[in-house]
């Protein structure tokens, strides 16, 4: 038996996918899943009947409250408990769910208890068994009455091969699709508040993310460099492995000022770094891009300007925050642990140089006269060439 004879059982979200992507969908949160259990001991993760199992290994200490949290952010997983391990003998799941249940057995008002049978040599039938433990935990628990349709408590049995298993209501997981199933993307992220968010939504819908921050020293500072680096990190644990590519952006930025006429300058920066963040895409395989933009917020953010940066770029854009106010952003933010990063006073890039009265309206045939002034493509691969890329540890 192995450490507290706990495992855990978790259940997989999007229950209608079936056949070939139902098993891709498995393969992956279990690689997942093994992945952010590795701080925490030696688990052995697998997967029968839309449960994956996670058990730790006979004769190795693990954390298990820790490799619980972290499990939290995984996204895929619909439901989520801890079961304690016991011998496959109907007394011995008797003990166990008193041992261990014993707090719920006594809150409750009402219970039912039932049983999954994966090992067929077992002497009872599912029914049996449950009638059995049902029956000593009534007497047990007086107040308790069985309720088999609307139970506030149900108590879980599983006899497995090697074990079986008492455990109770599930908590809710993270839901969402396991990060990768759905391919890679490219994520803009800024020192804000909503594109870590926009990170977050994204990732939950099964969508790998290497991140791309434009970086434009003096103008910008190392602690605003230092904050993205800590907002990816608190990221991280929902999106899987994390690059964070450090795009230099200065000489852009100053080219842009000599030549750009004020009212097209955040719009023609924005194009600039749609273009690179797309290079950077081809070259690590992704398929899309996405932002934080949310619909009308600032200038660069109406429908005609999200046009006008759109125009240079092939891939599809996701902007996941576009619908929402800035308090449900501000919602997420606080509920993922990056909003407090997120309102630290660093200077964007995008603040350096704000134009008094940016073009309303501005259509992207307007950008031909004004970026043939500099070399468009030359100056994206020279910063694409520059590019510092950065793994990312998780933050919790
Ligand atoms: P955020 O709160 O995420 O900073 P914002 O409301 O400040 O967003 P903008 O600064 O206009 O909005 O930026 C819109 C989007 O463009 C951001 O959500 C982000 O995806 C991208 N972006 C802006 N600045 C940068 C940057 N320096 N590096 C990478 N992406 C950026
Ligand atoms: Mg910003």
């Amino acid at each position: 038996m192995n450490n507290n004879n706990e495992i855990f059982l978790l259940k997989l979200g999007e229950i209608v996918l079936k056949g070939l992507n139902r098993r891709r969908f498995e393969d992956r949160l279990i690689a997942n899943v093994t992945r952010r259990l590795h701080p925490y001991g030696k688990f052995r993760v697998y997967s029968r009947q839309s449960t994956v199992y996670v058990e730790p290994k006979a004769g190795v200490e693990c954390d298990l409250d820790g490799a619980w949290e972290a499990i939290k952010k995984v996204f895929g997983i619909v439901s989520m408990s801890r079961a304690r391990g016991c011998a496959k003998d109907p007394d011995a799941f008797v003990a166990a769910a008193k041992e261990y249940l014993n707090d719920q057995l006594l809150a409750a008002k009402s219970f039912k208890v039932e049983s999954k049978r994966a090992d067929k040599t077992f002497p009872m039938t599912s029914i049996e068994l449950s009638q059995y433990v049902g029956g000593l935990l009534a007497e047990a628990y007086p107040h308790l009455k069985v309720d088999v349709h609307n139970p506030e408590l149900t108590v879980r049995l599983e006899v497995r091969d090697f074990s079986g298993y008492v455990h109770a209501n599930p908590e809710p997981g993270p839901g969402g699709l396991p990060v990768g199933v759905g391919g890679r993307a490219v994520a803009l992220l800024s020192g804000g508040i909503d594109s870590p968010v926009a990170c977050y939504m994204m990732a939950k819908r099964g969508l790998a993310l290497e991140m791309v921050h434009f970086f434009s020293y003096p103008y910008t500072s190392n602690e605003a460099k230092e904050k993205v680096l800590e907002l990816a990190a608190l990221v991280a644990p929902y999106c899987g492995r994390v690059t964070v590519n450090i795009v230099p952006f200065t000489k852009i930025q100053e080219e842009l000022r000599r030549k750009c006429p004020e009212p097209y300058f955040t719009l023609a920066m924005r194009r600039f770094m749609m273009r690179i963040s797309e290079m950077v895409a081809h070259r690590v395989g992704a398929e899309g891009l996405v932002t934080g933009e949310s619909m009308g917020q600032v200038a660069s953010q109406t429908m005609s300007a999200m046009a006008c940066t759109q125009a240079v770029v092939q891939m599809p854009v996701f902007r996941p925050v576009i619908g929402m106010d800035k308090e449900e952003i501000v919602r997420i933010a606080r509920k993922i642990g990056t909003f407090e990063t997120s309102i630290l006073p660093y200077e964007d890039c995008c603040t350096v140089f704000t134009p008094r009265h940016p073009r309303t309206n501005p259509k992207p045939e307007e950008f031909a006269e004004i970026e043939c002034k500099y070399d468009f493509e030359g100056l994206c691969k020279e910063a694409v060439e520059g590019i510092e890329r950065v793994q990312i540890r998780a933050k919790g």
